[in-house]
């Protein structure tokens, strides 16, 4: 048997992967949870994204990508900011800083480390794509703790966008009146324990208005 909850498990932290779209002529990124070391002479780290990710494409054409570690303390709206929108059609640098090495941007808001590869292989599954980097240039940006992902589900109430390597879907709960779920991030509001939802009200994570609430 395969019981995925045996995944779950696993530690992971949250990081967003940036690059720089020469189409667009303008940095992009996503958030990714599958970021690891593999060695640390030659200094290689390995990232998994989903080919759904409009970055994915960039990374393939440009052959670099940046690691931006983000903290516990990040804005959840950055992480609905670039996990749950497409750099395709959105710059989702719009609201926060970047810096760059050589041409590779990367994401400095809410981050206390990045590290910066050249993409020296990449491993095709059937869903997503492992590159494997030789890091080119890295630093600490703070000394903020890093957001594990178990941090951002229990504590920040964080949910996974649907490309995750991690994601896996979830059973339905049981009816709850007072629950209102975002149907773009999946977030759950609670009215028994917040109160009725206000009309200006605002997406923590996703930044979606009350209209994307729906009862579950
Ligand atoms: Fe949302």
């Amino acid at each position: 048997m395969v019981n995925t909850n045996a995944f779950r498990n696993i530690s992971y932290g949250v990081y967003v992967i940036s690059s720089y779209d020469k189409a667009l002529n303008r940095p992009t990124g996503c958030v990714a949870n599958s970021v690891m070391q593999v060695t640390s002479s030659p200094a290689t780290v390995a990232v998994s994204l989903n080919k759904d990710n409009y970055t994915n494409s960039v990374i393939k054409n440009n052959g670099y990508f940046a690691v931006s570690v983000l903290t516990e303390n990040v804005d959840p709206a950055l992480i609905g900011c670039f996990g749950f929108n497409s750099g395709k059609n959105f710059f989702k640098y719009a609201d926060y800083d970047a810096d760059y090495a050589g041409e590779t941007p990367y994401l400095v808001t809410g981050a206390n480390a990045y590290i910066v590869c050249k993409v020296i292989d990449t491993m095709e599954t059937s869903t997503h794509t492992v590159f494997l980097g030789e890091v080119t240039a890295a630093d600490v940006l703070g000394d903020a703790p890093s957001l594990t992902y178990a941090y951002y589900h229990k504590v920040l109430k964080g949910k996974s966008p649907k490309n995750a390597p991690t994601y896996i879907k979830e059973e339905a709960p049981a009816a709850s009146a007072s629950i209102l779920k975002c149907d773009i991030c999946g977030y759950e509001y609670d009215e028994s324990v917040s109160g009725p939802m206000p009309d200006d009200y605002v997406c923590p994570i996703c930044g979606a208005d009350k209209s994307h609430f729906k009862k579950i």
